[in-house]
């Protein structure tokens, strides 16, 4: 059961206080609030489900890149020396 929080009739159909002629909605700011929170949460988990189903692309940082290169180089030396002694070894 609700009542008008400005006259105290009861309001029996919908959220309109027939004697202020006023939405007795506007008159109970909380739970305004709370909806509003409740909006944003189901908003929030919204997005979160979205950033689930879409998959982030890798980042690759600067650091990675540098060790990347830097192992790179290390395999393309170590095949250049293994031919050169291979090559040393075979006269
Ligand atoms: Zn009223």
């Amino acid at each position: 059961m609700m009542y008008c929080q400005e006259c105290g009739t009861e309001i029996k159909e919908g959220n309109f206080c027939k004697k202020c002629n006023k939405d007795i909605k506007l008159k109970t700011p909380n739970n305004k609030i709370n909806s509003n929170k409740e909006i944003k949460n189901k908003l929030a988990s919204r997005r979160k489900e979205v950033n689930k189903n879409l998959k982030p692309a890798p980042k690759i940082t600067r650091k990675e890149i540098i060790i990347a290169v830097v192992c790179l180089l290390v395999l393309v030396g170590i095949v250049v020396l293994g031919g050169a002694f291979f090559q040393i070894f075979k006269g």
